[in-house]
């Protein structure tokens, strides 16, 4: 007997009508059968048709790397002179609707297109995976807790002062991050962004040579994979400032209102709550202060095996919250040119209410310098 996880999926296919969902590179893959895909040339592919058993079309060099699931899927290794996406082909059949993970390399998916039906439909797999990622189950609510906990314990160390900043580097202090988050149990880092003084006013800031220097406010936005063991990771992905010094008034006053704006995104996340309305209840605070127009990204993602994901809390999402969804949130406010601000949490809607599980210190901590 397959999976419960397969069996959402195959429920999720029906009823959108998809004969036949193709899982490659990308998080599909592992959220269903533990196994990761090497971002090779070499094509992997699980052909999951609706009625029928799944295959996990895989390069011979890689087979031994698979934790083997007979009773979701059987394995079927290819050589170096065989053709993959023949046997993948053969694998769908005919499809009136096919459904493609949307990380799969463009050359398979083009390859593909002329090897299938003409008249085939093709969507993207988080058609069908999208929705069912997004809602969580215990285990997965557990990893992602697990994540954001340690997480947080980096989180203190920034706060505390035991991550020297004054005159290292932003990419120093990234790398210093980076080594911390695995040091807590991390699998891997995916990101860690050091962003001090004017830096910061771009969200995304990439850390580089920029020196530290006191009375700057230093963003610092990381995060992780955590292993579980099913195979597949989960992430953590947290937000906050601290001030070398005391931080000037009008900064002070800004974050005040920043953590209101944050703290509201966070209460207004109940059950039943459309995701737009959480994006509203960050903007709220932040406009009535006078800082609407430097908040200048959507309040959240979804996270889960992957650092963006559905739900997304942004205007225009209706999608009500539901028990299991998992999502950031991130309201900021950057001033181009002298400093920007952001606090970020993960959250999970319960029955109970939301259950932010990140809790290092929301305020702005003042740093030795
Ligand atoms: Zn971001
Ligand atoms: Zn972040
Ligand atoms: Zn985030």
């Amino acid at each position: 007997m397959a999976s419960e996880r397969f069996d959402r999926v195959r429920r999720a296919m029906a009823a959108d009508g998809v004969d036949v969902l193709l899982l490659s590179v990308g998080p599909d893959l592992p959220w269903l059968t533990g196994y990761e895909a090497m971002p090779l040339e070499r094509l992997t592919m699980l052909v999951v048709p609706c009625d029928g058993d799944a295959t996990l079309v895989v390069p011979r060099l890689e087979a031994p790397r698979v934790a083997e699931r007979p009773d979701d899927f059987g394995l079927r290794p290819w050589g170096e002179t065989e053709d993959p996406v023949a046997i993948v082909a053969d694998l769908a059949g005919a499809p009136a609707v096919a459904a493609i993970g949307d990380h799969t390399w463009s050359r398979f998916l083009v390859d593909l297109q002329t090897r299938l039906p003409e008249g085939t439909t093709w969507r993207p797999g988080s058609a069908v995976t999208g929705p069912l990622r997004a809602r969580k189950d215990a285990d997965e609510v557990a990893a992602l807790r697990a994540a954001a906990e340690a997480a947080d314990r980096v989180a203190a160390q920034l706060q505390a002062g035991d991550i020297p900043l004054l005159g290292r580097t932003e990419a120093e202090v990234s790398a210093d991050i980076g080594h911390r988050l695995v040091a807590e149990g991390h699998a891997r880092v995916n990101f860690a962004i050091v962003a001090a003084g004017a830096n910061a006013a771009s969200p995304h800031h990439e850390p580089g040579p920029t020196v530290i220097e006191s009375g700057q406010l230093v963003l610092c936005d990381f995060g992780g994979s955590w292993p579980t063991p099913s195979g597949a990771g989960y992430c953590s992905d947290i937000t906050r400032c601290v001030s070398l010094g005391e931080p000037p008034p009008a900064v002070a006053e800004a974050y005040a209102v920043l953590q209101a704006a944050q703290a509201a995104a966070v209460s207004a996340a109940t059950v039943g709550t459309p995701c737009e309305a959480v994006d509203a209840a960050a903007r709220v605070p932040i406009v009535e202060a006078g800082f609407g127009d430097r908040f200048i990204h959507r309040t959240g993602h979804g996270i889960g095996v992957e650092e963006h994901e559905d739900p997304y809390i942004v205007e225009g999402n209706g999608t009500a919250l539901a028990a299991g969804h998992a999502f950031s949130v991130e309201p900021g406010i950057y001033t181009t040119g002298s400093w920007g601000m952001r606090l970020e949490d993960i959250v999970v809607a319960t029955d109970s209410g939301p259950d932010p599980l990140n809790r290092a210190d929301h305020d702005l901590v003042v740093v030795d310098a």
